[in-house]
């Protein structure tokens, strides 16, 4: 069931085996759903990724997104062939609820066809994810009239959903934006102001674009407090029921390293004083509300990266059984054949390495679907402590796969040699795309301030307790199986550590001194996003030692000795830099004594 860019059996044994989707049939919400039927709709989203998405991923990436100059932004033909399948299948809209034309799918299903999709061709599932997330934001704070007007033709493929945030001075810090938006005696609101960096703003496959967009009402407090949320399209439905322009212009497009077939635009409201805007949700509560798809598409970029970074593992892997070069240390008669590049020593730390990446990272999303599925059918107290749970992984999914699938990816190009290099050859394209996921939807910086200066401190350091318990947790079910001891107790050994340098931390935040609390927090994400990793693996190796003990025959030795093995690998050759980490957090004649001019 292997194939060139994901892997089924892969995608299946985390689905079912070891984050367990089952356990979800038993909540209302979900019990119209059951294994067989799930996994036949996943199916059908690999055969549509076979057939639409990955055989176009190098011509797509060639023929890249492009603008006239006149407000129009040309993309491949097969974009719109790809939106309307997906579509058809139901991969913008199926995760909604039934009253509003979902299927009810689990963000676990749902989000397993996205993986395939990233894997085949991760520029255009970014039109498709844009569109759910978009269309999610509106049926959660929406009025009934709204969802009615944008949410279907959204769903059906034919309307582009967007988010439109940044601004040229307002990236990182959203306080800083300035777009405007003055209610007029109609009840609409006239906006004005530009959106730099917003994808799939503009291109060739919709009909129109809704664009969720952040701005500020007149008269609005300074701050983050006086940010609203506006439904504005491109074109703005009429009473007689037919479209008019809405004075939403594209400016221009960015030309990118990488996802070049994905639009990146720069979008101009209200050049005209002609813009239309629909409030969603109270005043000034705009940026709560993005939050809720900010957060999702934290989720999906960690696991877009896990998804690019396993299919340029895969690839790479092929080539290593395939190509001959050189003979072992221990050969030196130059009359035997060359071996295969996977023989050498080198060439199996690189592929391990990439493997323990780019499945740690998409077990971990695996993880975070689940909780976000959770958060919607649990109660109380398990709630909250789901929530918490979420809350803290959030940017650490986001940002070890970033950073790591970049790693990854480099590695794929490494094992390839000078053929990873050219484009004659996707290894390339793998990490050019790559790279713009530690940058949106919160560079790492910042998502790594989130971790450190927020998730570790809410609620008296409720959610950081949790995710050692639950983890300690693990680690005591593991203890089950003899060839898991090892690797739990060394764990066990890494998550004090990490427990240690955060108390030690916070002595800085307590004595008020948040500048050194907060300075190495990019280090303090690398800390605890290993020890996270480390834990995804002992649960993989665990549901491994578990399978294999009840003799199951669905997953080869093979494949569930291998859990076992890469477990082996991550604690040898990844996990042993928490210690060096420690040292440097706790170090504090670092960066504290370095000042700007000796960058000088
Ligand atoms: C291809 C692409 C697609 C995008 N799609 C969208 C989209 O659809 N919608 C949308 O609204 N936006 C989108 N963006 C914008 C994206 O979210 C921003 O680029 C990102 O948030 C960073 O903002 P910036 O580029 O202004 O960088 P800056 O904010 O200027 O950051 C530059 C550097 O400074 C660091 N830095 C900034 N502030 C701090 C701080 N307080 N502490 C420590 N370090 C800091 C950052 O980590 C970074 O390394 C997209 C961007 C790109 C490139």
């Amino acid at each position: 069931m292997s194939r060139k860019y994901s892997d089924l059996t892969l995608l299946k044994y985390l689905l079912y085996e070891v984050h367990q989707l089952s356990d979800l049939f038993a909540f209302d919400y979900f019990s119209h759903l059951d294994e067989e039927q799930t996994w036949l709709m996943i199916q059908s989203a690999a055969e549509l990724a076979d057939r639409d998405m990955f055989p176009y991923y190098q011509e797509m990436d060639r023929i890249g997104a492009h603008y006239d100059g006149k407000g129009n932004v040309s993309t491949p033909d097969q974009l719109k062939t790809i939106i309307q399948n997906a579509a058809e299948q139901g991969w913008i809209g199926a995760f909604a609820s039934m009253d509003y034309g979902g299927m009810q799918l689990p963000a676990m299903v749902f989000s397993s066809a996205q993986h395939i999709f990233q894997a085949a061709n991760n520029g255009v599932q970014g039109y498709l994810g844009l569109s759910a997330g978009a269309a999610r934001l509106i049926t959660s704070f929406g009025t009934a009239e709204q969802v009615k007007t944008f949410v279907e033709p959204i769903f059906a493929g034919t309307w582009q959903g967007t988010m439109a945030l940044t601004e040229p001075q307002a990236g990182s810090s959203l306080t800083d934006l300035t777009a405007s938006a003055q209610l007029t005696s109609a009840g609409h609101y006239l906006i004005k102001g530009q959106k730099i960096f917003i994808s799939a703003g503009q291109h060739e496959a919709c009909d129109n674009f809704v664009h969720l967009t952040l701005a500020r009402i007149e008269g609005a407090p300074a701050g983050v407090k006086g940010i609203s949320l506006f439904i504005i399209p491109k074109f703005r439905p009429t009473a007689d029921g037919s479209l008019e322009y809405n004075d939403v212009f594209c400016a221009g497009e960015f030309q990118k390293m990488g996802q070049r077939c994905y639009s990146t635009t720069h979008l101009a409201f209200g050049d005209q004083n002609d813009c239309h805007g629909y409030l969603l949700g109270e005043p000034h509560k705009g940026l709560h509300y993005m939050f809720q798809m900010m957060n999702e598409a934290r989720i999906g970029v960690g696991q877009t990266a896990s998804s690019v970074a396993l299919a340029a593992y895969l690839s790479a892997l092929q080539y290593a059984k395939e190509r001959t070069q050189g003979r072992l240390p221990s050969e030196k008669d130059p009359l035997k054949e060359p071996v295969p590049i996977i023989r050498h020593a080198d060439v199996q730390r690189m592929l391990f390495t990439q493997k323990a990446i780019a499945e740690g990272a998409l077990c971990l999303a695996m993880e975070c679907n689940k909780l976000f599925d959770l958060e919607h059918v649990l109660t109380g107290d398990e709630k909250a402590k789901n929530k918490l749970l979420l809350e803290i992984l959030t940017p650490i999914v986001k940002t070890y796969s970033a950073e790591h699938g970049l790693r990854a990816a480099s590695l794929a190009i490494q094992v390839l040699g000078g053929y990873g290099y050219t484009v004659d050859f996707p290894a390339q394209q793998y990490f050019r795309d790559l790279k713009i996921m530690a940058i949106y939807e919160g560079t790492t910086g910042i998502q790594s301030l989130d971790l450190l200066g927020r998730k570790v401190t809410m609620e008296n350091g409720a959610a950081a307790q949790i995710l050692g318990e639950t983890i300690m947790k693990t680690i005591e079910d593991s203890r089950e199986y003899d060839a898991l001891k090892e690797a739990g107790r060394e764990l066990g050994l890494y998550l004090n550590m990490w427990q240690e340098t955060t108390i030690q931390l916070l002595g800085h935040l307590k004595a008020g001194n948040l500048e050194r609390y907060l300075a190495d927090a990019t280090i303090y994400m690398e800390m605890c996003s290993q020890i996270v990793i480390g834990w995804q693996w002992l649960k993989m190796a665990e549901s491994a030692a578990r399978l294999a003990a009840q003799n199951n025959t669905f997953y080869s030795q093979e494949f569930l000795q291998s859990r076992i093995q890469v477990l082996e690998f991550f604690m040898r050759y990844e996990l042993p830099i928490v210690a060096s980490h420690k040292k440097v957090l706790l170090d504090d004649k670092w960066l504290t004594n370095f000042q700007e001019w000796d960058l000088f």
